[in-house]
């Protein structure tokens, strides 16, 4: 396991700090022939820490105490597994990331992608910053465009008293930034909703900006004579993107053969909201699944992502295929990414802490560029497997594990029982059983 790339102003930064240095490399090799124990040691040695630092995740971070602390008429927890994704290196430093899942094959998928597209630098994101958005509904406005005009002519007014909620963030250099003011001419009515703009720093930044709406919101009333309802963020982020690109030989993925047929099944997507909504699917596996694992808020971020791929007003796929001019495959993926290292579970879930410190990121906006890339990274690894193979195959195989355990095989027996069903080319759960009637009785 040797160095490769990194990324060295975070190295710098981490050896100011005392905190742990870089991950040296993503590509640990082997990882899937070790026992889960041992897979802890190698990623803590590869990150320098200690084993026990990943130690949350052995039982899944939180006991009872803890859950009830967190969740009203709590009775107990679900666990979850945590994978890591090997391979990526995300804007040229080396990242291994920390996957909650209950699906097979997306761990590998993501990884196997990341592997891919090593050779020409693995993946390149940029962000727009956290800028998050609070909502405020206004009615009764005999005026609409005067009132819109009057709030306008008072924004400082409405920031400084928006601030003055949050005098924390505003240290952190974040703060209520704008105040947009929309006339929406509806079926029923004309709305009146005014928007604060607010630079939320490494928080999420619901709860930060909701404070704000509420607080703003009779002063808003006031200024447009007449009175607020609604006062809360809207999770059509759309001024928090994250974009990741990457570019994959085709020899590395597959062939010439495998590209053609990957741009089909994207010219598809954009098309066509029904295999849209599949193919988003995909890149909400990898996204989905790090933000779980980081503590943060599932249902926000899918919210925003499917907004995003509705934004022309007919639902599209997130990402982008292309042929570069070299004949690589080149793709993108742009969504609202809503994610944050303080407030929410982040700060309070110790597996959540342990996914971070793996992840090695002090700011919100470097969990922003990670989650993207690895959706881009799952999104490849379905479509490509489409493309060629088909799903089935590999999923089946990690599946037939699945069937064996629900058919009663024992711990000693499953692995034997999955390659039998398998290789019986059928994985399900009447086979498993005659299967398993059959291996017990020797035969
Ligand atoms: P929070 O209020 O717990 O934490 C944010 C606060 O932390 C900031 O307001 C600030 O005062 C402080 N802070 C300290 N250091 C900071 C830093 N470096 N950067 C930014 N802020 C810093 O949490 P939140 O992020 O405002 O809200 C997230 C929670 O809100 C999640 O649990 C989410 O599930 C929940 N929520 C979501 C929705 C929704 O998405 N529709 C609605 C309501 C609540």
């Amino acid at each position: 396991m040797r160095a490769l790339l990194r990324w060295p102003r975070q190295r710098d930064d981490a050896h100011q700090e005392g905190r742990a240095t870089v991950a040296r490399t993503s590509r640990l090799s082997g990882l899937r022939s070790l026992a889960p124990a041992e897979r802890r040691a190698a990623v803590a040695a590869e990150l320098g820490i200690a084993p026990d630092d990943l130690g949350a995740f052995l039982d899944g971070g939180i006991d009872l105490t803890h859950a009830d602390r967190m969740v009203e008429h709590a009775i107990g927890t679900i666990g979850i597994p945590v994978g890591v994704a090997t391979n990526l290196i995300v804007d040229g430093r080396e990242v291994l990331v920390p996957m909650a899942t209950e699906e097979p094959s997306v761990i590998a998928a993501a990884s196997n992608v990341a592997r891919m597209a090593r050779p020409l630098g693995g993946f390149t994101t940029t962000t727009t910053g956290p800028l998050m958005q609070a909502q405020v509904q206004l009615l009764d406005v005999a005026d609409v465009h005067a009132a819109r005009a009057r709030i306008l002519e008072r924004e400082t007014e409405v920031l400084e008293l928006a601030n003055a909620q949050d005098p924390r963030l505003v240290e952190h250099g974040g703060g209520a930034r704008r105040v947009d003011v929309r006339i929406i001419h509806g079926r029923h009515a004309t709305h009146l909703v005014v928007h604060l703009v607010v630079d939320v720093r490494d928080a999420m930044g619901a709860n930060a900006v909701n404070t704000m709406a509420e607080a703003t919101a009779p002063l808003l009333a006031s200024i447009a004579e007449g009175r607020h309802l609604l006062r809360i963020l809207t999770n059509k982020a759309d001024l928090r993107l994250a974009r990741a690109r990457v570019r994959i030989r085709p020899d590395d993925i597959g062939g010439p053969e495998v590209v053609a047929n990957m741009l089909e099944a994207g010219a598809l997507a954009h098309d066509d909201p029904y295999r849209a909504a599949t193919h988003n699917k995909g890149i909400m596996n990898g996204v989905t699944a790090v933000v779980l694992a980081t503590g943060n808020d599932t249902r926000a971020v899918e919210a925003g992502a499917h907004a995003h791929a509705a934004r022309d007003g007919q639902y599209r796929s997130l990402s982008t295929w292309e042929r570069d001019a070299d004949g690589n495959l080149a793709a993108t993926l742009e969504l609202p990414m809503p994610v944050g290292l303080v407030g929410g579970a982040t700060r309070s879930h110790p597996a959540a802490q342990a996914a971070v410190r793996m992840l090695e990121v002090t700011t919100a906006d470097e969990l922003a560029r990670i989650v993207v890339s690895v959706g881009l990274a799952q999104n490849i690894g379905a479509v490509r497997a489409l493309s060629a193979e088909g799903i089935q195959r590999g999923h089946m195989g990690l599946h037939a594990r699945n069937v064996a355990v629900s058919a009663g095989a024992t711990a000693d027996e499953v692995d034997a029982l999955a390659a039998r069903i398998v290789a019986a080319g059928a994985v399900r759960a009447d086979v498993a059983e005659r299967e398993l009637a059959e291996l017990r009785a020797g035969r």
